[in-house]
């Protein structure tokens, strides 16, 4: 869908902030870039739009070279949401999030319903939010705009660069959680750019670590926590240092079942296992049985070992910035 193939980006002072990126973004993938402050994610994200020149190398989008299309056009077909809340002041809601589908010349009836639409999927209640202005809205609400914004033209990609860093805890859980039922339904190919792994490991289905503009790994949130190609990942992700998952119990995550009989379909294991233990054993098993004194208690899988990591990673990985 997206591939990078041998981009590098050297800016006039001659900073190299892309160096040789090799990667491949897959159709209908939410794909996350991270890496600590400097290491080239916004200059990788803004060359896919063309809002950075290339130094050298190709970047394809269904196959076709970016300089092949229109440049207007190819912005257009990308949804692109920003850091910083950048909607227009004087401009009601409803105004803000039609602004592509204005310019594609969509009816007036067609633009209404895909607004109500998208507010409605996130929450704002379009009777109540799509004639307020902008500063009538709390920053959580605008950047909730912002995201819907870049869905409205129905693009194929939607870039977005740390879109809720600027805001606080609290409404950047909620929009984490609406970003995760939009990508549920919608299936967008989505770049991604954080420098927060929780962020990260909830959201991905593959993550891109990146360093001084170059890739150092590129996995599932699975096989980074899991098989961290190095120290500097291992890191990142916080591993396998020494504290991680001291507090680990296996209890709070498993799923609960009735029965006590242990059977010979899944593998086993206990419920007082370390977390080194029990993803060893989920590297090899998508799902096992929990057991406590001998008896079935419940089911632990990868999905939900993956989501209590997210959770309880905030700060790592924030170390570099
Ligand atoms: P990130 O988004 O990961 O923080 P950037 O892509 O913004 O990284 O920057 C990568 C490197 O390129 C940094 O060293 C940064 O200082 C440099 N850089 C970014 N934009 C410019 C620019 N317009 N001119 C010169 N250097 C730049
Ligand atoms: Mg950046």
């Amino acid at each position: 869908m997206i591939k990078f193939e041998n981009v590098s980006k050297v800016y006039g002072d001659g900073t190299v902030a892309v160096d040789s990126l090799n990667v491949e973004i897959n159709q209908g993938e939410f794909f996350v870039l991270i890496g600590p402050s400097g290491s080239g994610k916004t200059t990788s994200l803004k060359m896919i739009n063309q809002l950075v020149p290339l130094s050298d190398g190709m970047i394809y989008i269904n196959g076709k070279k970016i300089h092949d299309y229109d440049i207007y056009e190819l912005r257009w077909n990308i949804g692109y949401v920003l850091q910083q809340i950048a909607l227009f002041p004087h401009m009601t809601i409803e105004q803000n999030i039609t602004v592509v589908p204005e310019m594609k010349k969509w009816s007036k009836e067609k633009m209404k319903k895909r607004a109500y639409e998208l507010m409605e999927m996130v929450g704002l209640d379009p009777h109540i939010y799509a004639d307020r202005k902008p500063h009538q809205l709390s920053g959580g609400e605008q950047q909730r705009v912002g995201v819907i914004r870049a869905l409205a033209a129905d693009s194929e990609i939607i870039l977005m660069d740390e879109p809720f860093s600027a805001l606080d805890p609290i409404s950047r859980e909620k929009l984490q959680d609406d970003l995760l039922h939009l990508k549920n339904n919608l299936k967008k190919t989505t770049v991604f750019v954080t420098h927060d792994m929780q962020e990260a490991l909830k959201l991905a289905d593959r993550i891109c670590i990146m360093k001084d503009g170059k890739v150092v790994q590129v996995g599932t949130p699975y096989e980074l926590i899991h098989h961290p190609v190095d120290e500097f990942v291992q890191q990142f992700v916080g591993g396998k240092s020494d504290r991680f998952g001291e507090d680990f119990q296996l209890k709070k995550i498993l799923v609960r079942t009735e029965e006590t009989n242990v059977n010979d379909h899944l593998r086993v294991v206990n419920v007082s296992a370390s977390l080194h233990e029990v993803l060893e054993k989920l590297s090899e098993d998508e799902r096992l049985q929990v057991e406590e004194n001998g008896k079935l208690i419940g089911f632990i899988d990868r999905r939900a070992t993956i989501q209590y990591l997210s959770k309880n990673v905030r700060g790592r990985g924030q170390s570099n910035e």
